[in-house]
């Protein structure tokens, strides 16, 4: 069942990639698993995604724990995140994809040194829409973000994250995503900031044909929460 919604999926990507003129491969679906029992995840598994995506730091050490067996498996933590729970994701992520101020950088990137990481990838959250409800930095802070990520050691500055404003109509999500690929160009472009991750179940489609090369995909692979 959750091996015909990801294949689904996967061809929504395929379908919107080819509108793009962009390869599939290009763009990274990271399956959205939070509050899906650690079950569904390991079907997941079993029908090849590798990439899931995480909004609450005990339940991401809990599923990451009871699927250690998992070969592959790349956690991406895509929730708000606080400076006091850095040290639980930092041993076990592939990526941050919420970092949005100095300060959360900084503890990030000693946290990983700790823990023995290197390269621990990080997309930095851009509010995209200024929606004060909104976590994110201002794109007028994020230069200094960015700055904040390159200077540690352990972390790899891998491109922008943003979330717009939820819309019935998925094409008014566009104007936002479009804004991030802006932004990406504004602060050094592609080679710098080769992630944009950016589209969710009802938005993907928008969200490739203006760049993304992550979407986060919960509700069309695991059903409703
Ligand atoms: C929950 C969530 C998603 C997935 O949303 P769906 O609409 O279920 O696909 C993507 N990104 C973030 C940051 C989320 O919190």
């Amino acid at each position: 069942m959750i091996a015909d919604r990801l294949a689904l999926v996967r061809q929504r990507i395929i379908d919107a990639a080819a509108a793009a003129a962009r390869r599939p491969e290009d763009i990274c679906l990271v399956a959205v698993s939070k509050t899906k029992p650690a079950e569904m995840v390991r079907e997941a598994h079993a029908a090849g995604q590798r990439d899931f995506g995480e909004n609450y730091v005990q339940e991401l050490s809990a599923k990451a724990e009871a699927l250690r067996d998992l070969e592959g498996l790349r956690w991406h933590m895509i929730g708000h995140l606080q400076r006091n729970k850095v040290r639980w994701v930092a041993p076990v992520v592939h990526s941050v994809q919420t970092v949005d101020s100095i300060r959360l950088a900084e503890e990030l990137g000693q946290r990983a040194q700790v823990a023995g990481r290197s390269g621990l990838r990080v997309l930095v959250e851009v509010n995209v829409s200024g929606e004060p409800s909104k976590s994110g930095c201002a794109p007028d802070e994020l230069g200094s973000v960015l700055e904040a990520v390159a200077a540690e050691p352990a972390l790899e500055l891998a491109g922008l994250m943003t979330m717009p404003p939820y819309t019935d109509d998925p094409a008014e999500a566009r104007p936002f995503f479009e804004q991030l690929l802006r932004l990406r160009d504004a602060h050094g472009g592609r080679a710098r900031l080769p992630e944009l991750s950016m589209g969710m179940s009802h938005d993907l489609e928008h969200a490739v044909l203006a760049g993304a090369t992550m979407v986060r995909v919960g509700t069309a692979v695991f059903g409703e929460r």
